[in-house]
């Protein structure tokens, strides 16, 4: 193996050189052990500091760390002193390692080996010696010597292969080296690499004027690319800074500056195929490591590290470099700084963005308690707010509910006066036609009055005539009576003014009585009537008004024999149960069409239609239902059209008394002769008419008569004159001066046996009452029906006798 480089020796520098070393030993040495590992020297060609070198030495101590190896590292510093102080650094290695015995060498770059070469294998003699980071093991001769190492791969086929695929449109290539031995292997390896391609102008600078080279990259006309070589002296041999001096190159160079160098990659260089310190120094560490433990292991002398592209990504952007022709694997650097710088961008807009949505969420969430806070005092308010509402509300229920119960109360109230409308207006309706039919009623039976009393008069009338005419007169004489007694009766009854008295009755003579009267009346000689044989049978005792009671039967026998033309007539009771009667009066006339069974109860109500034409005010049933209302019963009507009517009417408070078989009685007129002769009867009347009709009746049978006007001369001569020849008194009740009750209440006191009977206006029903309250003996009627007059009047005169 042949010295490459021969420097001059500078005794100068070796003993700067030397002193450095102790200086430097100290800082290597510090900190490595004594023990009895296997203790390796590391020849640094450069020194620390170096990015190439540091790089190499990473390397190493990765690949012997925390293994069994001591470490001493020593560099040569041949970038500074060349290999002139090689023989120095021989002494300074004896001095300093004489109590340590190698076991390995590793060198870094050709000085080192260069100096392993010449001092080394004479000073360590066969231990095994690594090298790294040379380009040229040709060029050693270690024959017999366990040497073995890698070498720099650098394939300069590839390399300018893949610069110009990069530029593609570069004419021509500068190659830039200098004298140096590394330099000097590039420009060998170089001349070859040009012929491969002759399209390209290839020009290569090895003689290194700085400035002339700033000038030459400046104008760029040398080449379309610049490939940086080793360059470590200029051509005066003055050592330079590559690194600075790179820099500097790419930094003025106009065309894109590739070099294979790891260290000046990202330094303004675009990139190229570097070795990398680290692989190389990792490899050797390794390579040592494992022929210390494996001696006899078999290694190859010359071994390999492959290089990787490595490229600059802010010059390949400055010069417009297509990525996608760079070779696959490609280690692209400041990439990262651009990304780093993204993400540095990035994680401070998203810690801004954080920042600020704490902020904002800080802000939220006070403006948030502040709005609870105002929400909560509004919801306070609006719970008052909502309990003044529902109490409000409850009120406005309450009236709600009183305005329904108004409103229903008003809409009942509606219907009730809209049913009073209807009501008065059929009221209105029925009173016009009552009216109507009142002056029909009227004006019929005076006529019939006035028409036959005057006919009564004529001089020549026959006798037979003269009967018959009295007797018309008669009945509408009758007539006009009925019909002045319903009205009075109805207005006393709507007025309220009518009361019932009730007395212990014997039913059956009342009924037998009502027989005996209608009996005697005009009835058509195809109509017969009957009184229910029950009535003879059983007697009946009831709590009655017997006047009403008699009223009751006379209105329903009376509107029977109207409605009834042939047939029969009959009334009487009908006993259910002990507890239930039943009166009636059944006709076999022309009958009530059942839709007419309640109305014909109301007031002015009569069934008329084309068919039919009765006179009547419509009264009498009304009248009839008020009164057996105000028994205590109930009455209706059964039957139907053309078939006949039977009302029945209820009572209560009735008693069956004895239960035989009564004496058939034939009920037959009684005879009319009495004979009062001698008896003197004392008349107090004030109406003449009235007067004269009963005149007429008593002195048809022998009796005298005496006339009072009214109650205070009847008083007066029955309290002066003598009265024994008076049989009795007929008292008329309603009189000018005194009426009656107080001349009964004088007349008695003075002649207590006098029998004083009362006289009164039929319809005035009260009035017995009255009468029968205040002692009076008996009374009489009016009108004066002759027969039960004469009856009664005969009663107490025969008595006398
Ligand atoms: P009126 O004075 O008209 O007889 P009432 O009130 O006594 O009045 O009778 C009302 C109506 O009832 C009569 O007009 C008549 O149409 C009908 N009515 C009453 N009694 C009878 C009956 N016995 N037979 C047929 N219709 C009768």
């Amino acid at each position: 193996m042949n010295p490459r480089i021969n420097c001059s020796e500078d005794l100068e520098k070796s003993h700067l050189y030397l002193c450095f070393l102790i200086i430097f030993s100290f800082l290597t040495q510090f900190g490595q052990s004594q023990t009895s590992k296997y203790n390796v020297l590391y020849l640094n060609s450069y020194n620390l500091g170096y990015t190439w070198s540091d790089s190499i030495n990473k390397g190493i101590e990765k690949a012997l760390t925390k293994k069994n190896v001591n470490l001493y590292i020593e560099c040569l510093d041949a970038k500074r002193f060349g290999q002139t102080h090689f023989n120095t650094f021989t002494t300074y290695l004896q001095k300093k390692y004489e109590n340590i015995k190698f076991d390995a060498i590793i060198t870094s770059d050709n000085d080192a080996l260069d100096y392993v070469e010449q001092f080394g294998i004479k000073l360590y003699p066969k231990i095994p010696v690594v090298y790294c980071g040379i380009k040229n093991p040709e060029d050693y001769n270690f024959e017999g010597y366990p040497i073995y190492g890698f070498i720099e791969s650098t394939d300069p086929m590839k390399t300018i292969g893949v610069l110009i695929k990069l530029n593609p449109k570069a004419k021509s290539l500068l190659f830039i080296t200098d004298n140096t031995t590394t330099g000097t292997v590039i420009k060998r390896d170089y001349d070859n690499i040009r012929k491969l391609y002759p399209s390209v102008k290839m020009n290569f600078i090895s003689d290194i004027d700085k400035n002339e080279l700033l000038n030459i990259i400046k104008k760029g006309d040398e080449g379309d690319i610049v490939y940086l070589l080793r360059i470590n002296r200029d051509k005066h041999g003055n050592l330079l800074d590559y690194m600075d001096f790179f820099q500097e190159i790419a930094k003025k160079s106009p065309k894109p500056v590739f070099a294979d160098e790891e260290a000046i990659i990202g330094k303004g260089v675009v990139g190229g195929k570097a070795n990398r310190g680290f692989t190389q120094g990792y490899c050797a560490g390794e390579l040592a490591f494992n022929l210390l433990k494996n001696p006899e292991k078999i290694v190859a002398h010359v071994n390999k590290v492959e290089d990787e592209y490595i490229f600059d990504h802010k010059q390949l952007v400055r010069f417009n470099i297509d990525k996608s022709n760079l070779p696959p694997e490609s280690v692209i650097i400041n990439k990262p700084a651009f990304q780093f710088i993204g993400y540095i961008i990035w994680l401070a807009i998203i810690i801004i963005i954080l920042l600020a949505t704490v902020i904002f969420l800080i802000a939220l969430n006070r403006k948030k308690l502040k709005a609870e806070l105002k929400v909560n005092e509004q919801m306070a308010e609006i719970n008052k707010r909502n309990i003044l509402l529902e109490q409000s509300y409850n009120k406005l229920s309450t009236l709600n509910y009183d305005l329904e119960k108004a409103n229903g109360q008003l809409f009942s109230l509606n219907a009730s006066l809209k049913e009073a409308k209807q009501k008065a207006e059929e009221s209105e309706r029925l009173k016009s036609s009552f009216l109507a039919n009142l002056s029909h009623e009227i004006r019929t039976p005076l006529n019939a009055i006035l028409g036959f009393s005057s006919l009564l008069i004529e001089p020549d009338l026959k006798e037979g005539a003269k009967e018959n005419y009295f007797n018309i007169i008669q009945s509408n004489s009758q007539s006009l009576l009925i019909l002045i007694d319903d009205i009075l009766d109805f207005s006393k009854i709507e007025a309220g003014q009518v009361q019932v008295h009730l007395e212990e009755f014997v039913i059956n003579e009342i009924l037998e009585e009502l027989y005996l009267s209608f009996n005697q009346r005009a009835l058509s000689p195809s109509v017969q009537l009957r009184l229910n044989e029950e009535v003879h049978k059983i007697s009946v005792e009831m709590l009655t008004d017997k006047i009403r009671f008699k009223q009751i039967f006379t209105n329903l026998l009376t509107n029977a024999i109207k409605f009834t033309e042939k047939g029969y007539i009959e009334f009487g009771f009908q006993i259910i149960n002990p507890t239930e009667i039943k009166f009636y009066v059944k006709d076999t006339g022309i009958g009530i069409d059942k839709k007419y069974h309640t109305t014909i109860f109301e007031r002015f109500r009569k069934v008329e239609d084309s068919t039919r034409f009765y006179s009547g005010s419509g009264l009498g049933l009304a009248i009839c239902k008020r009164l057996v209302e105000m028994l205590g019963g109930k009455i209706w009507v059964e039957g139907d059209k053309e078939v006949g009517s039977t009302f029945y009417f209820t009572h209560p408070n009735f008693t069956i008394i004895k239960k035989e078989e009564k004496e058939s009685r034939t009920l037959t007129k009684e005879g009319s002769n009495y004979d009062w002769e001698g008896k003197v009867i004392a008349i107090a009347e004030d109406e003449d008419t009235n007067f004269w009709l009963l005149e007429q009746l008593l002195i048809d049978h022998g009796a005298k008569v005496k006339h009072f006007p009214d109650g205070a001369s009847i008083v007066d001569y029955f309290t002066n004159e003598d009265i024994s020849n008076i049989s009795l008194i007929l008292m008329d009740i309603k009189m000018p001066v005194m009426d009656g009750f107080k001349a009964f209440e004088l007349i008695k006191k003075l002649h207590p046996n006098l029998i004083i009977i009362a006289q009164t206006a039929y319809a005035m029903n009260d009035d017995i009452a009255a009468i029968k309250e205040k002692g009076f003996d008996d009374y009489i009627s009016k009108p004066i029906n002759k027969e039960v007059f004469k009856e009664t009047i005969n009663k107490y005169l025969s008595k006398e006798e």
